[in-house]
């Protein structure tokens, strides 16, 4: 079932929704050559705690995993591209990372998720985590009104394309509100014009990921990790996007400097697209 949210369940996602987006712009920062995947980990932890909020990865079960999830993020490096477990592993330069983070707060959830290089980047990695920016942007932008799913797949199975990539059909994105994975699914990619139709009200986390030279993936020893099926580099790039009568509202957006920013913020007003 499909529940479409009022207005006012729309604004108090999007209050999750930024504290979604200036944690994961303050973890981006967190993030260095040198840096623990744990100390990532556990900054989280303890700013998710001040805020009181609850992680929706913490002891979640679903039926590919191995045993409920321990930990707050999903921290996924280089081959690395879904669900990567947390664990001992100090960031080496040039290494690229995707953070991924849900969260619920009095109840509405947001999800999102950036990848990026810490250190010095290699351009074929910087490539890659554009283009699943782009893809992500060109779904938001076809997350009209009136609209099919379909035209928020294809978008992204384009722009995949174009930059010469392969689409894995297994994860993309899902509806989001009072829980983190609701109807519908949201593939990565489609066709323009199906599936059902986009009503105002209709609230989905869009999640394009790539991987460089494959679109196979295979799943680490964990039960948890899905990496590329090649061992080649990997990206991901995530929003909470809530359809209005006047268009797309991105939910967690990030503040643009990528820094960390102050916790009174969190009290602000969200932005709207
Ligand atoms: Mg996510
Ligand atoms: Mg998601």
């Amino acid at each position: 079932m499909i529940e479409l949210k009022s207005a006012e369940e729309i604004r108090r996602m999007a209050v999750t929704g930024q504290f979604v987006g200036e944690l994961l712009a303050e973890l981006s920062g967190v993030a260095a050559v040198g840096v623990n995947l744990m100390d990532i980990e556990h900054h989280a932890r303890r700013r998710i705690k001040e805020r009181g909020a609850q992680s929706c990865y913490w002891d979640y079960a679903p039926s590919f995993g191995r045993g409920p999830f321990r930990n707050v993020l999903c921290l996924s490096v280089n081959d690395a591209v879904l669900h990567g477990l947390p664990h001992d592993y100090v960031l080496a330069d040039g290494d690229l990372l995707s953070i991924d983070m849900a969260v619920g707060i009095d109840g509405w959830v947001a999800d999102s998720a950036l990848s990026f290089v810490v250190g010095t980047p290699d351009p074929a990695d910087l490539k890659l985590i554009e283009a699943t920016e782009v893809a992500l942007a060109a779904a938001i932008a076809a997350a009209q009104p009136g609209g099919r799913l379909g035209d928020v797949s294809n978008a992204i199975g384009e722009v995949a394309r174009s930059y010469g990539y392969g689409v894995n059909g297994e994860f993309g994105g899902h509806g989001i509100g009072r829980t983190m994975h609701e109807s519908p699914h949201v593939s990565n990619d489609g066709r323009a014009g199906r599936g059902m139709r986009l009503e105002p009200g209709l609230t989905i986390a869009i999640e394009p990921w790539l991987c460089q030279s494959t679109d196979k993936i295979m799943y680490d020893r964990d039960g948890w990790t899905i990496r590329s099926a090649d061992g080649s580099r990997t990206a991901h790039s995530e929003h909470t996007v809530a359809i209005t009568e006047s268009g797309p509202q991105v939910l967690t957006l990030r503040p643009t400097s990528g820094a960390s920013s102050a916790a009174t913020s969190a009290e602000k007003p969200a932005a709207t697209s």
